[in-house]
């Protein structure tokens, strides 16, 4: 099921990052924070109340050094393109400005619903402020404070009276869903290509649960598989689309949709930090990994270069070290065959049951070999162990004092566990819970 979107524009410093802070919260991760993997807080899910949506902070997409008001168009374009419902932001202390009305003006081309928020109404005395708004011509304005946390309430309810009705998932359960991801140029299109074997990406276009997403569906060797569109692969001429913001942004939607998401390196110009960035999304979104080396063909290699290679790509991408990798190009098609067997193996990982009685053999078995740590003479003791989840496997641990179990312990117990059955192409997740 996708969620709605939305986003929110308006000109620098009327709050749109502080509201988008306030409505997102401290979303707690539970996997261990990834070093070098900073988070651009641009996109993220939420729940307020009874809604759950995406919210996109259109403010943090710098579009290069684009003049001032070029920016807040562009940035205006893409709530266009990316919501269901955009949240027009401006500052209720400086009144319309002129910047406000420029903003409003691209708003007047689009069919989607537009909300009014006129933000830093710090208290009931302020709100006479708000009128003013009307002329903007976008209906009731809605009088908030981002830094109180006033009338976001009324706001949201606001917006999801105009969220659209929830899509039906279109695909069953035994198809795979797949992405490509990866910064411009590293050949995600051409891979697509490559796979549908053919010059034109979409095999039969179906106009997604994303209202402007394209999926590709087709089917080999038996299996159904749907390509889930991402940045690049739909170059529509727009100018924001070869922003690093922007390529996250879509990079992220398209990993939300996935099981299986394929990072996409170029073998050209070796592993680079955007790169790692975009890898721990996937790895943080919980989904199958699998690290796609391509333009092969376009680098010299002798015997020993593949090997380099997976040694570089393993220091750099620590917390993928479960992710299989493939050399291959899009241009000369060399090894693109593999990639579709890989997929299907790692979504078989990514979705698979342990039984329990296994499971705990393997954590008894574990804890006779390196016992469990100790603390001021006591020790954690680890009772039993239990799958609570699949896509990714997530097994709850139940033990006395979870504050013992030291991260170097949880890898033992995960690493065990990869020893014992085939998880490779998933990251699986382990949660401590003290028993009642
Ligand atoms: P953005 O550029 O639109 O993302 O704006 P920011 O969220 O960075 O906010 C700009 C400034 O306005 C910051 O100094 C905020 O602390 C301040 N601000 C944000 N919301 C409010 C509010 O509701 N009331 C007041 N008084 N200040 C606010
Ligand atoms: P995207 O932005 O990631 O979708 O990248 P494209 O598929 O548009 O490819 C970017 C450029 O790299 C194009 O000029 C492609 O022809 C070229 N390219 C893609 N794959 C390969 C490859 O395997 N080998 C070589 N030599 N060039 C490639």
């Amino acid at each position: 099921m996708t969620k709605p979107v939305i986003a929110i524009v308006g000109r620098p410093n009327v709050g749109k990052s502080t509201i988008f802070n306030r409505i997102v919260g401290e979303r707690v991760s539970i996997v261990e924070d990834i070093p070098g993997v900073t988070r651009d807080r641009i996109y993220s899910s939420a729940d307020w109340l009874a809604h759950e949506f995406n919210i996109i902070d259109t403010g943090g997409i710098e579009i290069g050094d684009e003049p001032f008001l070029e920016q807040i168009r562009q940035q205006a374009e893409i709530a266009i393109d990316e919501a269901d419902v955009i949240i027009f932001m401006t500052n209720g202390r400086e009144g319309v400005t002129a910047a406000d009305e420029q903003v409003a003006k691209i708003l007047y081309k689009t069919k989607k619903p537009v909300v009014l928020a006129i933000n830093k109404i710090d208290n009931p005395d302020m709100r006479h402020m708000i009128y003013d708004f009307y002329s903007l011509g976008f209906g009731e304005p809605w009088p908030i404070s981002g830094s109180h946390g006033l009338g976001l309430g009324d706001l949201l309810d606001e917006c999801a009276k105009h969220f659209p009705q929830p899509d039906e998932e279109q695909y069953d359960d035994d198809t795979i869903k797949f992405s490509l991801i990866g910064r411009p140029n590293v050949g995600k299109s051409s891979l697509v290509n490559a796979f549908l074997g053919q010059d034109r990406v979409i095999v039969s276009e179906i106009q997604g649960t994303t209202r402007d997403a394209i999926d590709s569906p087709y089917s080999y060797d038996g299996q159904d598989y749907v390509i889930i569109d991402t940045a690049g692969m739909r170059k529509k001429g727009k100018v924001y689309e070869s922003t690093e913001k922007y390529s996250v942004l879509r990079a992220l939607r398209a990993i939300e949709r996935s099981d299986v998401v394929l990072v996409v390196l170029n073998a050209d110009e070796g592993i680079q930090e955007q790169d790692k960035k975009i890898a721990g999304y996937a790895h943080e979104a919980g989904k199958a990994v699998i690290i796609v080396v391509n333009k092969w063909d376009a680098i010299e290699k002798d015997e020993k270069t593949m090997n380099i290679f997976t040694e570089q790509i393993r220091e750099h991408f620590l917390f993928l070290d479960y992710a299989p990798i493939v050399f291959v190009s899009a241009k000369t098609k060399q090894r693109v065959h593999n990639i579709l067997p890989i997929i299907k193996r790692v979504s078989e990982n990514h979705a698979m049951r342990i039984q329990s009685s296994i499971l705990n053999e393997v954590i008894e078995d574990s804890i006779a070999r390196n016992p469990a740590p100790t603390d001021k003479g006591r020790r954690l003791r680890i009772y039993y162990a239990t799958q609570v989840a699949i896509k990714p496997p997530t097994f709850v641990v139940f033990v006395n004092e979870p504050e013992m179990m030291h991260f170097s312990y949880e890898r033992f117990l995960e690493n065990r566990i990869r020893e014992t059955f085939d998880f490779e192409g998933t990251p699986i997740r382990l949660i401590t819970r003290a028993r009642d």
